[in-house]
């Protein structure tokens, strides 16, 4: 029968494994992690011991690796010579926009159907079917992508062509770590001109500060009962993934002269904050750099 292989089963990947099988898929798995592995056949997946054997006859591909080094050698290594001519290889990491493209291009000349496709929303996203996808590649490549993403996510959106994808995923999240930081130092500058923070809240969240780092994130605990700074800062989007974003935001910037001063500052900060031990926490927990309170 026919299969969906899917390479790395971390933090992201054993939900969004898990949520294929749930919808009937047949999922071949591989992660050098055994325990990684061991959770997804907990969940249903069948386990292979490499890359090279999940992909064979597979109709699709998923991959949900740490970075652009470890996506560049599994396809280039593994998938390309072993994945079926017809299967369709969907790219979900987060990766830097060149090598998405070459990775896309590679694909293109072996005759493969490619897409680049991360996600926005977190672990629990990743559990719960709610990932947004953001999609490169070719319109047919979209087309055979699609069904398979639907069954992991709520929406599913093509950017344009091989690499759009990842563009569209690091300036949402520079324009996210540039939000945040701004809603943090109106709150630490609400608060030592004596406003409430709640009283703040009510007013910029219905006036022009509003944003979704204030009303679906609030980096003060109260005003937003879902939102990390309710439980310390603990879970949520790690501040050391928006500085992995954030540095290869810069790096598609100077690669095409963006001028992105903002963007370059909350990257400082960002790598100032993790430095002092903050990589682990929530990234709405840089506000405890701003108001001083941090450690
Ligand atoms: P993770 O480190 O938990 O998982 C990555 C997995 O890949 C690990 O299990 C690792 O063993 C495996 N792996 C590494 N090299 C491999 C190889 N050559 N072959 C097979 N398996 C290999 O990371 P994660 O949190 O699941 O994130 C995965 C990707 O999703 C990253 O690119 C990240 O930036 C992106 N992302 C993460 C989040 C989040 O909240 N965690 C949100 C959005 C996007």
């Amino acid at each position: 029968m026919a299969h969906v292989a899917f390479i790395g089963l971390g933090n992201m990947g054993s939900g969004m494994a898990a949520n294929l099988v749930k919808a009937g898929r047949t999922v071949h798995a591989f992660d050098l992690s055994q325990t990684a592995l061991a959770k997804s056949v907990a969940d249903g997946a069948k386990a292979f011991t490499s890359a090279a054997e999940a992909v064979k006859g597979a109709e699709a591909v998923v991959t949900m690796l740490p970075a652009g080094k470890h996506v560049r050698a599994v396809y280039e290594g593994e998938i390309f010579a072993n994945a079926p001519k017809n299967a369709i290889l969907m790219d979900c990491s987060t990766i830097d926009v060149a090598t998405a493209k070459a990775v896309g291009a590679a694909a293109a000349g072996q005759g493969l159907a490619m897409v680049d496709a991360p996600v926005s929303g977190g672990i629990a996203a990743a559990a719960g079917g709610t990932l947004t996808f953001m999609v490169g590649g070719a319109e047919a490549a979209f087309a055979k992508a699609e069904p398979y993403l639907k069954q992991m996510g709520k929406a599913v959106i093509r950017a344009g062509e091989s690499g759009a994808g990842q563009a569209a995923k690091i300036c949402n999240n520079m324009l996210l770590a540039v939000g945040m930081i701004g809603t943090c130092e109106a709150f630490v500058l609400a608060e030592k001109l004596g406003l409430d923070a709640q009283t703040f809240f009510d007013i910029s969240s219905k006036a022009s500060g509003q944003s979704w780092s204030m009303t679906s994130y609030c980096p003060v605990p109260g005003p937003v009962p879902a939102a990390p700074s309710n439980r310390d800062y603990e879970g949520g989007f790690a501040a050391a993934l928006m500085l992995k974003d954030l540095k290869l935001a810069l790096e598609a910037a100077q690669g095409v002269e963006a001028s992105v001063p903002m963007g370059a500052q909350a990257e400082a900060l960002y790598q100032l904050f993790n430095g002092l031990g903050g990589a682990g926490k929530d990234f709405s927990a840089i506000i405890k750099l701003l108001n001083g309170s941090w450690r």
